[in-house]
């Protein structure tokens, strides 16, 4: 013990400690990111030389980072180093547990979620990895002295590591398009650049997304009759595990009995939220920031509503904007779960002052991992299910009947507002549900959502596309390629209105 505080109270060059900290760094947080490159790379010279030469830029740049740090930020860069450590912990647990990717997106993910769907992931194990590999590294760090040196050397170290990293770099030249097409997930497993470049990623790409709202040209209303219609926004619900598109276990026991309910196969235009939604009520694929459906809709004369327990939309300009807190209060009830969303909307839609009405309905329901809190006891319909949060252990069985237990209770939920819609006199009425982006459930190892759309499984992009239709609408045709854009243009118009942005290939009534 007391050799072991000698060794904490002597002083060490700044050279050392760095190179100790770049060691402790490769071999601590990197295992998922050189068996990623393990995986990737063919058995030959050619595989050892990308092997080698990501070994060694790891090592350089991480050297790099952390000389300039110390050498600049003294006892400030000591503790931006140690957060890190608790972070790159944190980071590592989620990689292991979630097989997720730290980019812009999964940043995004990150910057949006509420405590009360963070707390959803605390684990003992993740607790353990937050103390062993990340505290007590920092601490050491806090307790070791340095000797920084000269400027002289500092400049020596700094032109060491980069000189090896670009000599390294431009020596790999005939393997940039193998950089090129692994470098995502390269990227994403590269502690702790992966999250702070992606976080300053998302950071540039929120500051765009949140410049004005550039307007729709106004429509014209082509329809005088009363007609309201409900979107329903799915969260996380995939289409293969709804037996209404051929699942063979009766997750959809109400509305396989509904009358007028039209299935489409829809795809999503994004494997997470934010994008989901965006898409669902866009009049076209874009990144700029257009007027959204609901808010178009208002500004022309539509009584719109919003109910969520979710989030992740774009920013609404309505008056009705009603939080899962806001219903519980107004109707005395202390309910978790999303058919709070449902309570009063036959009222609610009676007693609007306009013809015209939309709620949207922005749900949680299938979201993970927790996806055994997410329905009320009645709607277990499938034993025994997963209770954990660290799905890989759980049986995959009981996964599977905790996640289809979220698709029967969404079957009584989308139900539920057709039921209150039919008892509706004197409306013409439609209820749409559509999902923000699919779900994987351990297919090829991977949970959740939130995979790159571009090498996305088919899991996260295929979702349901339920319409129903009161007996005085018109009937959905059959379509083939529907998707999420498909709603604003079938809304707006089922609604009664023609705009010059409306696109009849887009709408399915048409
Ligand atoms: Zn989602």
């Amino acid at each position: 013990m007391t050799d072991f505080r000698s060794l904490l109270r002597r002083d060490y060059p700044l050279p050392l400690v760095a190179a100790v900290l770049t060691v402790l760094n490769a071999l601590l947080f990197h295992g998922p990111f050189f068996s990623y490159l393990t995986d990737h790379v063919q058995s030959s010279a050619n595989g050892v030389l990308i092997w080698v030469s990501w070994l060694l830029i790891l090592l350089a740049v991480n050297y790099l980072g952390f000389v300039l740090t110390l050498f600049l930020g003294r006892t400030v860069g000591k503790i931006l180093i140690g957060i890190s450590m608790v972070i790159n912990a944190g980071c590592l647990y989620f990689i292991h547990t979630y097989d997720v990717m730290l980019d812009d997106t999964m940043m995004g993910n990150v910057f949006n979620t509420q405590y009360s769907e963070a707390s959803s992931f605390a684990s003992w194990s993740m607790l353990a990895y937050l103390l062993t590999l990340g505290l007590l590294p920092a601490l050491l760090l806090g307790w070791v002295k340095i000797r920084y040196g000269s400027w002289r050397n500092f400049a020596l170290s700094v032109g060491a590591s980069l000189g090896g990293t670009v000599l390294i770099t431009f020596a790999n030249m005939p393997n940039w398009t193998w950089v090129d097409k692994n470098s995502t997930v390269m990227g994403s497993l590269l502690l702790p650049w992966s999250y702070i470049v992606n976080a300053v990623r998302y950071q540039i790409h929120e500051y765009d997304a949140h410049r004005e709202e550039i307007l729709l040209p106004d429509a014209v209303w082509v329809d005088n009759g009363r007609r309201a219609a409900v979107l329903i926004i799915g969260e996380s619900a995939r289409r293969d595990h709804f037996s209404l598109y051929g699942y063979p276990q009766n997750t959809n026991p109400l509305l396989n009995a509904t009358e007028r309910i039209t299935c489409y196969e829809a795809e999503s235009a994004a494997t997470y939220t934010t994008a989901g939604v965006k898409a669902i009520l866009d009049s076209q694929e874009s990144d700029e920031r257009y007027e959204i459906l609901p808010n178009y809709l208002h500004r022309m004369g539509v009584d719109v509503t919003w109910r969520t327990s979710n989030w992740g939309e774009s920013p609404l300009h309505i008056d009705q904007v009603e939080h899962r807190s806001d219903l519980q209060r107004r109707y005395g009830e202390d309910c978790p779960y999303d058919e709070l969303l449902t309570r009063g909307l036959d009222s609610l839609i009676a007693r609007s002052p306009s013809d015209k009405v939309l709620v949207v309905l922005h749900t949680s329901t299938s979201h993970g991992p927790s996806y055994y809190s997410k329905y009320p006891e009645r709607f277990e319909t499938f034993t025994p299910v997963c209770r954990s949060v660290e799905m890989g252990e759980c049986s995959h069985e009981e996964l599977i009947h905790a996640y289809d237990n979220t698709i029967v209770y969404t079957d009584y939920l989308v139900h539920e507002v057709i039921r209150q819609l039919e008892g509706l006199e004197g409306w013409t009425s439609t209820v749409f549900f559509v999902s923000d982006h699919g779900e994987s459930l351990g297919e090829g190892n991977l949970y959740m959502h939130g995979v790159p759309r571009s090498i996305a499984p088919r899991e996260q992009y295929e979702i349901p596309f339920i319409v129903w239709v009161s007996d005085t609408a018109p009937q959905p045709r059959p379509q083939a390629g529907v998707g999420q854009h498909h709603v604003f243009h079938s809304l707006t118009r089922f609604l009664g209105l023609d705009s010059p942005v409306y696109r009849a290939d887009r709408d399915i009534f048409r």
